[in-house]
Formats: structure tokens, sequence, C-alpha cells
């Protein structure tokens, strides 16, 4: 029934012309019922999920043996914190997360939550540990119901609900002539970019996982939109072991702690006043896009 291809090496991104749409990188594994690459070691403990530390420690990663993504990537997002990786557009920031959810392993170094390598537990506790909010939510051709409830399967109506209060989403649903039943979709209701994410966003509420992943969407939304949306991330990510992918300066400023990425490196870090203070990559970014900035407005 399922009429489902995807050439290998190409996972991870979301085909559209499949007979349903795929909500995300978790699912189209499934779904793909591929050999997979990464397979569990043998007795693979569940993860022993503590406070969530995340530790990338001196990571080296390619895709091709030919050319190089990650050197020597080594840090920390300590447990409930935030951080956010800033770079140009193929530094390698979204490879972080393909591997802290292991799509992939590191070549070298380890990727470890709670001082556990996570090579050395089962896939199934560590992917139920991180929600994912990614750049491009795809939907089922489904009722909007169905869709935020994906998030968790056998979750109540009252707690989809509240999900959908709290990513700031279900005055809009409501306010729709069919509620909850409207379906949504390639072949339903268009969602904009900005009510896509909040989906992505309520799923992720009713997952509940310790660790965050955002993978803030290329693709521009008005910037009251976009406001909204960073707003509505840092409520959820408060108390989250958070990582942020993110392509816009404007959502880092809150940050713990910011990385700034080229061509697979960590070339700074620090907060937004630090890094501004340091006056490198970071302030010249940061002075560049206030230009721009003002200049669209
Ligand atoms: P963007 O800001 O444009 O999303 P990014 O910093 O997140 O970029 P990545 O998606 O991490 O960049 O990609 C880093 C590099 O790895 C890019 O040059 C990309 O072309 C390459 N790459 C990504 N995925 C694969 C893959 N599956 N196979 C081969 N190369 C890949």
């Amino acid at each position: 029934l399922l009429q489902l291809f995807i050439p290998l090496g190409m996972l991870g991104i979301v085909y559209r012309q499949i007979k349903y749409a795929l909500a995300d990188m978790d699912l189209v594994f499934k779904l793909l019922e591929r050999e997979p690459e990464i397979e569990d070691a043998p007795g693979a403990p569940a993860l022993a999920l503590r406070t969530g530390e995340v530790r990338f420690e001196h990571v080296d990663f390619h895709y091709q043996p030919e050319r190089a993504i990650l050197r020597d990537v080594d840090f920390t997002i300590p447990a409930g914190q935030t951080v956010a990786v800033v770079g140009h557009s193929g530094a390698g920031k979204s490879t972080l997360s393909r591997l802290l959810f292991r799509f992939y392993d590191p070549i070298g170094g380890r990727v470890l939550i709670d001082g556990q390598d996570i090579r050395a537990v089962s896939q199934d506790s560590l992917r139920a540990a991180i929600g994912i909010v990614p750049q491009d939510t795809v939907l089922f051709n489904e009722s909007i119901y169905y869709n935020l409830a994906y998030g968790r399967p056998g979750a109540s109506r009252a707690e989809i609900e509240q999900a959908a209060e709290m990513a700031h989403i279900r005055d809009f649903i409501e306010s729709l002539p069919d509620g909850w039943e409207t379906v949504v979709g390639e072949r339903g209701l268009k969602l904009s970019g900005g009510e896509k994410q909040r989906v992505a966003i309520a799923r992720t509420i009713l997952k509940r996982p310790r660790i965050l992943v955002f993978d803030e969407a290329t693709s521009s939304l008005d910037s009251r939109t976009e406001q909204a949306i960073q707003q509505t991330l840092a409520e959820v990510a408060e108390n989250h072991t958070t990582l942020v992918i993110a392509h816009r300066l404007s959502t880092v400023v809150e940050a713990d702690r910011i990385l700034v990425m080229e061509a697979g490196r960590i070339r700074e870090q620090g907060t937004h006043q630090q890094l501004l203070a340091a006056g490198g990559q970071y302030a010249a970014m940061w002075e560049l896009q206030q230009r721009e900035g003002a200049q669209s407005s």
C-alpha cells in the first residue's frame, strides 16, 4: 500500500510524492523499513536518562570520506540549558542534530547523553528522549486532531488540546468551520509555514522529551509570526536541554551559549554579548543582519 522509496544516502529528506505524507524523520525510517545502517549493539540497554546533559566529544564526521563535514566538534549542553548553533549554509549545523538522533555515527569522538555513549544504548530509548521540531513539518492528509495526536499515541483529548494551547494553535483550530476535524495536508487545508511549525511544536510538547532540537526553518516567516514562534519555542524550551539550529541570529540572542560554525569547526563560542564584544565572525554576521533588517523595514 505504501509506495515508498528513497535512495539510500538521501535519508533525512522527506519525499512528498508518497501515499502518506511523512511526519518526521523518525517516521521516515519506520515506514521505509529499510535495513538500518545503524544497528543497536547486541543487548543494548535503554538510555538511563537523568538530567539530560548532551555532550559532543571531539566529534569528526563525514558523509563521504573525501569530504570532512565536522572536525573536532566539542561542546556540552548542560542539563536544562540552550545551545544555539549558527553559521553559513553548509557549515554542518543540521548534521549535529542527525548525529544526536543517531541517523549516523561519528567517524571520530563520541556523542554522550548523561555520560552514556549513544552508540551503546537502544535507538528506541534514545529517540524517545529527544523531540525534534524539524525545518519543514509535513502533515498527514488527515484531521488536524490526528496530526497532533501523532505526537504521542495514546494521549488523551485533554492532553492534545492542552498541547495545542501551549503551542498557541488551539484558537486557530477551533475557529475553523470543521474545527479539530478539519482535514489538513496536501489534499486538505494548506497550513501556513508558521501554523505548520506550531503543529510540530504541539506534537513535541505531547511527546514530552527531555531533550529538544529545534531546526529552524530556512524559509522566512513574516517577522511577527517569527517572533511569536520564537516566543513559543522559548516557553517550551524552558527546563529542557535544547539544541537550536538557527538560520537567523535573532533566534539565538537568549541562548545560554552560541556556537559559531564554519566549515565543520566551532570557530567561536559564548553568549551573544560575549561574542559581540569579541568582534569576530559573529559580530560581523550580527552587524550585517542588523543592516539588512534596517533596509528591509
Ligand atoms: P543549512 O544552514 O543550509 O541548513 P547546515 O549548516 O545545516 O546548512 P548541513 O545540513 O549540516 O549544513 O550539511 C553540511 C554539509 O554536508 C553540506 O555541504 C551538505 O551538502 C552535506 N550533506 C548533508 N547531508 C548529506 C548527505 N546525506 N550526504 C552527503 N552530503 C551531505
